[in-house]
């Protein structure tokens, strides 16, 4: 396989999820993590927004940051003399490739298309910025006619073309078909734009990777559009660990960059969310804390250190006397077998009363209430 490049837009399309908003200062803070940990590029936001995205975006633009710096455009001019007024040197140029889309928004003209995308791509060339082209609804345009546009849009000067799911109505092996074809086809890279509507969106984007594509457009937590895009962190970590590639990223930070994204979302992270939820690397059953007690490997795909976590073994309602006796022997606390079974007794109806495991203080005053009250120790 080729080598896969991140296109993180957290703060582009992450941003437009419903009722999330970034601050300057956060959107600074986010592209400055994301380049620290090694992202390859940052679609930083959209440059004709003008006001606050504009001065966010001119000040990334800035920071002279080893990632390249990408903004989106629609094909207009003005799109893109505003990107130039951010000081980009790069851009994403958007259109709808659909009859759908070219229907409700062209009036099902497909010669317009073309010639606003010709007329805002040659633009952007001009005026020396590296351009590259989104089919906006790709997965569900007619094949020959996506095909002739992307085609279309290299010769006018296009040096990447990215497939949209913008609906996410693909499954793996269809985006694997359909992204095979234009890998072949294209003589410029492809890059995954995919959406998350039936819960596809990592997939689909490692379906495209498989064909061919080497550049996904992430977000981190999935954070986007509805139900969000492919995340980051998945991508990331499934080309590392399920392929085997070197994907030139710090992972030990993916939680830290979560967290910082959660935070100025103001979407907090499913606790079972993959890689970077509160849960991700937390035991509680007792058939899976025995194993990972004995070995790690029985019950965790990697080391949580290798994405910034910690293993965590927590006592719940599921919890056996295996798990109990290693939690409590940490304390110093030995507990006889009819003990043990007493306690587990009372975590499991202090679980199901609090809707959650208990945490070691409640664990250890149960303990201790229980030996007060049976007279021992
Ligand atoms: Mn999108």
């Amino acid at each position: 396989m080729n080598k896969v490049e991140i296109n993180d837009t957290t703060l582009r399309d992450g941003e437009q999820a419903a009722g999330v908003a970034f601050t300057v200062e956060e959107k600074v803070a986010i592209a400055e993590l994301m380049d620290a940990i090694g992202i390859q590029e940052i679609e930083v936001g959209i440059p004709a927004m003008g006001l606050d995205e504009a001065v966010a975006i001119s000040r990334i633009a800035a920071l002279g940051l080893r990632a390249k710096v990408l903004g989106w455009n629609r094909a207009v001019r003005s799109d893109i003399q505003a990107s130039i007024a951010c000081g980009l040197k790069r851009v994403h140029i958007s259109i709808p490739v659909s009859q759908i889309q070219i229907a409700a928004k062209f009036q099902g003209n497909c010669r317009l298309v073309l010639d606003k995308l010709r007329d805002a791509i040659s633009f952007a060339v001009d005026h020396g910025l590296f351009v590259a082209f989104g089919g906006e609804d790709s997965s569900r345009a007619d094949e020959a006619f996506l095909l002739d546009v992307a085609n279309s849009a290299v010769s006018w000067g296009a040096s990447r073309f990215r497939f949209c799911d913008t609906v996410g109505i693909l499954d793996p092996v269809t985006t694997g078909e359909k992204v095979a074809k234009l890998v072949k086809s294209l003589p410029v890279p492809v890059e995954m734009h995919t959406h998350n509507d039936f819960g596809l969106a990592t997939a689909n984007a490692l379906a495209g990777v498989r064909a061919g594509a080497t550049s996904v457009n992430t977000t981190v937590n999935g954070l986007g559009e509805r139900a969000g895009n492919a995340a980051t962190e998945e991508i990331i970590m499934a080309v590392k660990r399920l392929y085997g590639m070197e994907v030139g990223i710090d992972t030990t930070r993916l939680r830290e960059l979560s967290q910082l994204v959660a935070t100025a979302s103001g979407c907090a992270v499913p606790p079972w969310k993959a890689i970077v939820g509160e849960n991700a690397f937390a035991h509680e059953s007792g058939i899976h804390a025995h194993g990972v007690l004995q070995n790690p490997v029985t019950y965790e795909p990697f080391a949580p250190e290798e994405v910034g976590r910690e293993r965590r073994l927590v006592v719940g309602k599921h919890s056996g006397g295996h798990l109990l006796s290693n939690l409590l022997q940490q304390y110093g606390i030995n507990l006889t077998r009819e003990e043990t079974q007493s306690v587990l007794g009372a975590v499991r109806v202090m679980s199901v009363q609090y809707k959650r495991s208990l945490t070691i203080e409640e664990l250890l005053n149960l303990v201790t209430h229980r030996r007060v009250a049976h007279g021992i120790g």
